[in-house]
């Protein structure tokens, strides 16, 4: 496989089954960290290397080694691997997605952005996801029969028990405090908004068709996936809260030894769920909407990513991260109908957003 973000959360993951089950790795992609790139180095042996800056490059343990977006399509196109993981994280994943489909290659894509941007524009018979609650849809839709609703779960992130005047101003150390899940911190900080199950929608909506799409908080993080059916009944898919389930299903297609602990449902005791609300996620209020007209995706992730780095940077409230999508959600009226439209409405959108408050 060509692993694209080797360093983060999914990537170190990826790179767990890619050991227990001896996958080969071609190449891999990584960011700043060179240090723990250098100790997978060690373990893989892959033929190529790309990373994020060019002043990196002597830091890295190995003969080919090259930095920078180009170098990674590049790494795509000459590799004769016929897989690729992406992992990384924004927007700065979508043309990587792209090339790899453009290649032939398959994507194993954890990089939601990819699809929440550009879903109208990717073959998603060519991409296997890497996300629990799309896994758990899949895992459970192996019937013939009429579905009433495809539904996802949230934890409710990081602010889901604060009462809701507190949540406006909380920092970036309270909005990393995820309370089930370990992940990089852009998903952190999009689980605490909501933002990240929104983008889920959207990955559903492009990866299982039009339908109809909901999500609830489960807050545990045992329930992935629920599907209703039109006669009345309701399968839910139940794992532990670890990325390995779903990673080494998009690795190999079927897993046939213990990966994860059973769920013991006595020892759990109860499950309890929540209604997602805009007041609490005031993101929420676009929901419908924007599932009504998901080509508008691009424009939510580019003042999303904006209003993170703004947010991150302390120059503006936990609320006003929310507020500056909503805002800029109403200013853009656009539907982008080309690949050439959503890279020139995320720019628009970012300058829009960096000249906001
Ligand atoms: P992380 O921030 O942990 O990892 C991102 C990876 O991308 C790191 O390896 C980072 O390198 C690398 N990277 C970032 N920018 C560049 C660049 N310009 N060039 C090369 N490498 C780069 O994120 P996660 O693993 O949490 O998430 C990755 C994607 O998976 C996201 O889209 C997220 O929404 C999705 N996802 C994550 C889940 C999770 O459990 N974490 C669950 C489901 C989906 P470095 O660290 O070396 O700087």
């Amino acid at each position: 496989m060509i692993l694209l973000g080797s360093t983060g959360s999914i990537g170190v993951n990826a790179l767990a089954i890619a050991k227990q089950f001896a996958l080969s790795v071609d190449t891999l992609v990584a960011g700043k960290n060179i240090a723990l790139l250098n100790e997978q180095l060690r373990h893989f042996s892959p033929k190529h290397v790309v990373v994020m800056e060019e002043a990196d490059i002597s830091k890295v343990n190995h003969p080919h080694v090259r930095a920078g977006d180009k170098a990674i399509l590049e790494a795509i196109e000459n590799s004769p691997s016929p897989k690729v993981v992406n992992a990384l994280v924004g927007f700065a994943g979508f043309r990587p997605t792209l090339k790899a489909l453009e290649c032939g290659k398959e994507v194993a894509l954890a990089n939601k952005e990819s699809l929440v941007v550009g879903g109208a524009f990717v073959d998603t018979s060519k991409i296997v996801p890497i996300d629990s609650e799309h896994f758990g849809l899949w895992y459970l839709n192996h019937t013939t029969r009429p579905i009433e609703k495809m539904i996802i779960t949230a934890s409710g992130g990081a602010f889901r028990d604060w009462s809701c005047d507190r949540i406006a101003n909380a920092t970036l150390e309270d909005a990393l405090k995820h309370p089930n899940w370990s992940m990089g911190r852009k998903i952190t900080i999009d689980s605490a908004s909501m933002v990240n199950k929104l983008f889920e929608l959207l990955e559903a909506r492009w990866l299982f068709g039009v339908g109809n799409y909901d999500a609830v908080i489960e807050t545990q993080s045992l329930i992935h996936a629920l599907i209703a059916y039109v006669d009345g009944s309701t399968t839910a898919h139940f794992a532990k809260a670890d990325m390995k389930l779903p990673i080494a299903y998009a690795l190999m297609g079927e897993v046939t030894e213990a990966l994860l602990e059973r769920i013991d449902l006595a020892a759990i005791g109860s499950l309890e769920f929540r209604k997602i609300t805009p007041d609490r996620y005031p993101i929420w209020a676009i929901k419908d909407d924007l599932l009504q007209n998901p080509q508008r995706g691009v424009i939510v992730n580019a003042a999303n990513e904006v209003a993170i780095e703004r947010f991150v940077r302390g120059e503006i409230t936990f609320g006003t991260l929310s507020s500056f999508i909503l805002e800029t959600y109403d200013h853009f009226h656009q539907t982008p109908s080309s690949l050439e439209e959503i890279f020139s409405l995320d720019e628009e959108v970012r300058v829009y957003v960096r000249g906001l408050g």
